[in-house]
């Protein structure tokens, strides 16, 4: 067996989504990558291996999507997980005792649970602060600050940091960008070419993109770093299943045209919901009055699809997620079917009250992930669900 290559051509994002990565581990032409369900590997002779051993440690599907990875985000090297959360805790174990970490104050519930509960006990203290605000980071580095973690646009309430503000505030200090990259995708917005040393991906949103599997990976721009990661997760153990690889190989081969369609249904909803009576705001990106509107036109090339939504009363929030039919009420995101999301009561329910508040998630925000169904169809399900 030979390892899985990146493609040797130039090729644009919508192409690499497909073809960046040529499976090389077999000789039989499928064109779909194949699933190697085992979980060791015989050895040709002594000293000897085909390059993979055990499948903890390596698998050739799971490699696959790695090497795909890397290739869309511009990195040495990335390595899948078994979820985003899974990604999240492995790269924290980078970090030692009395290492602190600056955090943006609007993250995904999970990572602030992580953060307080996990990474608290680790002896890693997490300062959350306005990232948004270069001069805030800037205040909140100390000499014991190793790692600053963005994440852009923010959950729920869709804050951009400026990464390239944030690297020039690092200048030359020992301090690794990590960014959150779930909401944009490497097809939206690269992060390592804007200076961020290591990206995150709940592969379980856009990257899969169809709500039926969990997946998780870190993008590397350093081979040492990578070299340290690739211990951290064959050590801890918590790998992408060589049959869910499959599937977000398979997802992002059409991630280009999901985003486009998403987000092409995103701009459309969210004006509309900006018409409406019940409507107070509307959080996303893409509006020209958003503040990070002209911001996020220089550091990505799309503005996502998702949407937050304030409306005049906890009782119709409450009953647009009791009657709307087409759209699901679920948390997760990033799937071909539009999802409504009750920040205060799913996502971030962990998120101590006070936090939660002076962050605007209150009972009266809801969160749309916008599918790739026909536009009208979903404004038609909110119609009602409002009325
Ligand atoms: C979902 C999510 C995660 C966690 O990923 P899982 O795959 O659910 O473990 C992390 N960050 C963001 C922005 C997410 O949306």
């Amino acid at each position: 067996m030979s390892t899985p290559s990146q493609h040797p051509f130039e090729m644009k994002p919508e192409t690499a989504c497909i073809h960046a990565v040529r499976d090389a581990t077999h000789s039989t032409g499928a064109v779909g990558v194949p699933i190697y369900q085992s979980a060791t590997f015989a050895h040709p002779g002594v000293g000897q291996s085909t390059g993979y051993d055990y499948s903890r440690a390596q698998n050739p599907t799971r490699e696959h999507v790695e090497k795909l990875l890397a290739a869309l985000e511009g990195g040495a090297d990335a390595l899948a997980f078994s979820s985003g959360m899974a990604a999240i805790a492995a790269l924290m174990e980078l970090l030692s005792p009395g290492d602190e970490m600056i955090a943006t104050d609007d993250l995904y519930g999970g990572s602030v649970r992580l953060f307080n509960n996990v990474s608290a006990k680790n002896g890693v203290i997490v300062r959350t602060v306005d990232t948004s605000d270069p001069a805030a980071v800037s205040a909140a580095i100390t000499d014991k600050t190793k790692a600053v973690f963005v994440e852009s646009p923010t959950n729920p309430m869709m804050k951009v940091t400026d990464l390239r503000a944030i690297k020039e505030v690092i200048g030359d200090k020992n301090i690794l960008l990590i960014v959150d990259n779930t909401f944009l995708t490497p097809y939206f917005c690269n992060p390592l070419a804007l200076g961020a040393d290591l990206v995150v991906h709940s592969g379980t949103k856009y990257l899969s993109g169809h709500n039926d599997t969990l997946a998780g990976f870190i993008v590397v721009r350093s081979p040492e770093i990578a070299e340290k990661l690739r211990l951290l997760q064959k050590t801890i153990g918590a790998v992408l299943s060589p049959f869910d690889a499959f599937l977000v190989t398979r997802g992002i081969k059409t991630l280009a045209v999901r985003m486009k369609k998403a987000q092409e249904n995103a701009i459309e909803i969210a004006h509309w919901l900006e018409a409406q009576a019940k409507v107070t705001a509307v959080h996303y990106v893409g509006l020209p009055d958003h503040p990070a509107y002209e911001l996020s036109q220089r550091q990505a090339s799309g503005f996502g699809a998702m949407i937050s939504f304030s409306v005049d009363s906890a009782a119709t929030a409450t009953a647009i997620l009791s009657n709307t039919k087409l759209i699901l009420f679920a948390e997760s995101l990033g799937g071909v079917e539009t999802l409504i999301t009750y920040p205060v009561m799913q996502t971030h329910a962990d998120v101590p009250e006070t936090e939660r508040l002076a962050r605007g998630i209150d009972e009266k925000l809801l969160r749309l992930s916008v599918g790739i169904e026909a536009a009208e169809d979903i404004i038609n399900d909110l119609k009602k669900a409002m009325r």
